[in-house]
């Protein structure tokens, strides 16, 4: 790509997740022909609330992680893989670990949040994480050890029950075809607190049909080599168990990717304050959107679709400022929340529907594919098993 060829006044999105994405899809609908670049490290987009199918092979990687080429191409955006490594607000100017400067006219930082290693002791050295490509391998090789292996083998700890360790309990225990325990622990006394109370209701039961027991009320203290001490946050007085476990997989804390490169937009919560535009109010032409942002008067959860609707948002920002217009408050639109609850099990509560089971599987997958980003690929992708015969049967015989 020749950044010199450039048509002048580019706008520049970092980081090519839900809020980048649809900050660029969106000014790509009304553009003036600017150009839009967008930055990432990796080469592919992943569509983070389909990992766990991708983990059981429900799901293929090109139909859960386009690449960025391709829908460079589809949509007509600049991509360049690359790790930003400095903002420099004065001069309007990116600069990438490779040494690559870029000039911006507006910017959008959308690098969202990665496993927070720096919790505990001994975390980065024992534990792994859920939210990328590389978790997915090494849990991907666990689970095949663990299928290949006679031996009774020690529990997996998942720490954190909050959605993501929830999911993932659901889909390990049916992939190890519930050969050897899971402990979910959480520093809480229930699972998923902030999801509905239809789809906790189904968690629980699904959690209940699986070799998987929780510890709530339960804190990890401290790691060692396939060991951890347990304590409980109540009062009794033998509250600390010490268990041996052949995994520890980590979803109870986030911090910022490259959490240097925002450093400086940062606030005692890891987390960039932003005011009703997404922006900070000293820089007009710097815009925030998705899991990196807080807004204090109206917080609103860390999802897909809250950066999906801050990047539309933004998006209509950046076009109504450079005609000189007023610009818009972000307003959350809760559209609901699915889960995925084990194989071919899903639960779902939104827009007045409650939904469990197959059929809610079904959905759930067929509503996530249609949102991936570019018409066509999703058309693709979903096509792969919406005209499946099979489902189309399975999906309009069973009865109501
Ligand atoms: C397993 C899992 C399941 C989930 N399920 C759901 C769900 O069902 N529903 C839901 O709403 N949400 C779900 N989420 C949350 C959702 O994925 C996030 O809220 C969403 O991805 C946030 O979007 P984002 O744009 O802020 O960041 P991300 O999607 O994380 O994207 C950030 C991008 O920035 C890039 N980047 C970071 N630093 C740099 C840098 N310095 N230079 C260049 N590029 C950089 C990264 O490579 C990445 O591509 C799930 C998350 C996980 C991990």
């Amino acid at each position: 790509m020749d950044l010199n060829n450039l048509k002048s006044d580019p706008i520049v999105v970092v980081g090519g997740g839900f809020g980048g994405l649809a900050t660029i899809q969106a000014l790509l609908a009304n553009s003036d022909g600017t150009s839009v670049i967008l930055i990432d490290i990796e080469n592919r987009f992943l569509f983070k609330p389909l990992l766990y199918e991708l983990l059981s092979g429900e799901l293929q990687l090109w139909e859960v992680a386009p690449q960025y080429s391709d829908l460079a191409s589809e949509l007509g955006f600049i991509f360049l893989q690359e790790c930003v490594v400095e903002i420099d607000v004065i001069e309007q100017k990116l600069i990438t670990s490779s040494e690559i400067e870029i000039s911006y006219s507006q910017l959008v930082i959308s690098t969202g949040v990665t496993t927070d290693y720096s919790l505990l002791e001994n975390l980065q050295d024992y534990a792994c994480g859920f939210s990328n490509l590389n978790d997915l391998r090494i849990i991907k090789k666990l689970i095949t050890k663990i299928n290949n292996s006679s031996e009774c083998s020690n529990p997996i700890v998942i720490a954190g029950a909050g959605p993501t360790g929830v999911e993932l309990a659901c889909k390990i225990s049916d992939l190890i075809k519930n050969r050897i325990e899971i402990y979910l622990v959480d520093k809480g006394d229930k699972i998923l607190p902030n999801s509905k109370s239809f789809n906790r209701e189904k968690a629980i039961d699904a959690i209940g049909k699986r070799n998987i027991t929780f510890y709530l009320n339960h804190y990890i203290k401290s790691i060692k080599k396939n060991k951890i001490e347990l304590f409980s946050t109540g009062n009794e007085t033998n509250n600390f168990i010490t268990i041996d476990f052949s995994a520890l997989l980590w979803t109870a804390g986030l911090k910022p990717s490259k959490s240097k490169l925002v450093q400086h937009f940062l606030n005692e919560n890891q987390k960039i304050k932003v005011n009703r535009f997404m922006q900070i109010d000293e820089y007009q032409n710097i815009f925030f959107v998705g899991d990196i942002t807080c807004y204090e008067n109206a917080p609103f959860p860390s999802s897909a679709q809250v950066a999906m609707q801050q990047g539309s948002l933004v998006a209509q920002n950046i076009i109504s400022s450079r005609k000189g217009n007023e610009l818009k408050p972000f307003q959350f639109e809760d559209l609901g929340e699915m889960l995925s609850l084990g194989i071919g099990n899903a639960s779902i509560t939104g827009s007045g529907i409650t939904l469990a089971g197959p059929i809610a599987f079904e959905i759930r997958r067929f509503a996530y594919l249609m949102r991936m980003p570019g018409f066509l690929l999703s058309f693709k992708s979903s096509g792969s098993w919406l005209f499946s015969k099979k489902i189309i049967n399975r999906l309009f015989s069973q009865s109501p």
